[in-house]
């Protein structure tokens, strides 16, 4: 499956929602302490869309500092399109002809709006059927104040209005669409101003409507603000995440973690991603954990591998994930060449078992670095997390125990970060998602996988 692209429309004054709009663009405008686009980016996130054009016209530095921290390492690959001039939505569209030319969906998202839209669904409708263009419906308490849909009994739109005085319906458009590629470049090529007036009414008998019956809410005004940062509340808690608090992270490492070990992974055709990590990385999204892969790429300090085809594996692992639903929220590498042959041994800050990786991730994506978790296959990667001072740190021991436990963990520093074993990532999410109590001393506790091979050995402390 190609990935779907979106186009984030968030060029608008904000004039409404002065005087917050005089300090930055309005789609930074912070609801329940985080950023409104950052609730489009996490729905954007749950549904595998990593590529984005997000427009601006006020305070272009501000999303520049957001977007900079938001793509998680390049994990998130976001245009941001700078309009001194305000081009319109539909000017937007016809600045970018070629967004659509590698994909055969885009999104198109009003920013304005706080929803919890489930973009999965959406997509998953418009592949049902063949119209070029699904608009997104909500019932609107004010018909007149929207553009209002009429549909027929195959959910085709039959009559479309932009802020009609007679409204035939309450379906009003909630100013998120799916377009074929095909439409996209229609629509670039219209010349037109705006989505709604100039557009929308052309697609008039090959436009479904696809109604959102869940949160929807337009918070250009002061009051719908207001509103919002209450509303909000309870969309973070639907995602286990409190208002005002940074998220935990689980830090993955990538190879024999994420994806089977293949030594100097250089080629996109050897990509596995193993078995259950994808459950486990969405069982961590519900839980309110974002998911970072970091990886030690020595390979590419050597120069057996180019940065190139690092990207291009990473590019198959993002595929096979998308594939079955799950993203990652970042990926870190470290190019570094270690000198000595102990894993143990800190050498650059940012080689693993050194914490810098998980610091940059942190700092970029606003982690709790004290919540989160570290994932991985070596003993570097346990120490990485200890190192970084995270809760806990699992260790994947598919072919049983470390040799030497204990290697580099100081006893003066336990149990700060507990280390634990599991035979496999799906055992490891258990363990992190529903914690039991922490252990005084534990190191190493075992975790019984429900797949643990008969006769398989695992250290006790
Ligand atoms: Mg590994």
């Amino acid at each position: 499956m190609i990935p779907v692209k979106a186009v984030v429309l968030a060029a608008g004054l904000g004039t409404r929602l002065r005087p917050i709009s005089d300090r930055m663009p309005k789609c930074l405008a912070p609801i329940a302490g985080r950023p409104l686009l950052q609730y489009w980016l996490d729905l954007l996130g749950d549904a595998a869309v990593r590529d984005l054009l997000i427009n601006v016209h006020t305070f272009p530095g501000l999303l520049d500092g957001f977007v900079a921290r938001q793509s998680g390492g390049g994990c998130r690959r976001v245009i941001q399109a700078y309009e001194p001039r305000l081009l319109g939505s539909a000017g937007t569209i016809m600045a970018h002809p070629r967004y659509a030319d590698d994909t055969e969906l885009i999104l198109i998202i009003y920013a304005d709006n706080l929803s919890d839209i489930d973009i999965a669904a959406l997509l998953q409708y418009h592949r049902s059927h063949d119209d070029p263009v699904t608009m997104v419906l909500f019932r609107a308490s004010d018909p007149r104040a929207s553009g209002i849909a009429v549909l027929d009994g195959d959910r085709r739109i039959v009559e479309f209005t932009e802020k009609p005085a007679n409204p035939k319906s309450d379906l009003a458009n909630a100013g998120v669409y799916v377009v074929d590629a095909e439409a996209y470049r229609e629509i670039a090529g219209m010349k037109a101003f705006d989505l709604g007036f100039d557009v929308l009414p052309r697609f008039v008998g090959r436009m479904r409507g696809w109604l959102w019956s869940g949160y929807h809410r337009d918070v250009g005004t002061r009051e719908a603000y207001e509103q919002a940062q209450l509303d909000a509340e309870r969309l973070l808690a639907a995602r286990c995440v409190q208002p005002g608090e940074r998220q935990p992270g689980v830090f993955l490492d990538r190879d024999g973690t994420l994806i089977e070990q293949v030594h100097y992974l250089g080629d996109p055709g050897y990509v596995r991603v193993l078995p259950g990590v994808c459950r486990a990385l969405n069982r961590f999204r519900k839980a309110g954990y974002r998911c970072v892969a970091v990886t030690n790429q020595s390979a590419i300090g050597r120069g057996l591998i180019t940065v190139d085809q690092f990207n291009a594996v990473n590019e198959a692992m993002y595929r096979q994930l998308a594939a079955e639903g799950a993203v990652l929220d970042g990926l870190y590498h470290c190019p570094d060449v270690p000198e000595s042959a102990d894993p143990t041994v800190v050498e650059t800050p940012e080689r693993k078992p050194g914490p810098g990786m998980l610091f940059r991730a942190a700092h970029e994506l606003q982690l709790d670095i004290s919540r989160s978790w570290v994932i991985g296959d070596m003993i570097s990667d346990a120490l990485a997390g200890y190192n970084a001072g995270c809760a806990g740190a699992v260790l994947l021991t598919r072919d049983g125990p470390p040799e030497e436990p204990d290697a580099g963990l100081s006893e003066a520093k336990l149990p700060e970060t507990s280390v634990f074993t599991a035979t496999d990532i799906s055992a490891a999410a258990e363990t992190i998602v529903t914690p039991t109590e922490a252990p005084s001393v534990a190191r190493y506790a075992p975790i019984e996988a429900p797949n643990t091979p008969a006769g398989a050995r695992t250290v006790s402390s």
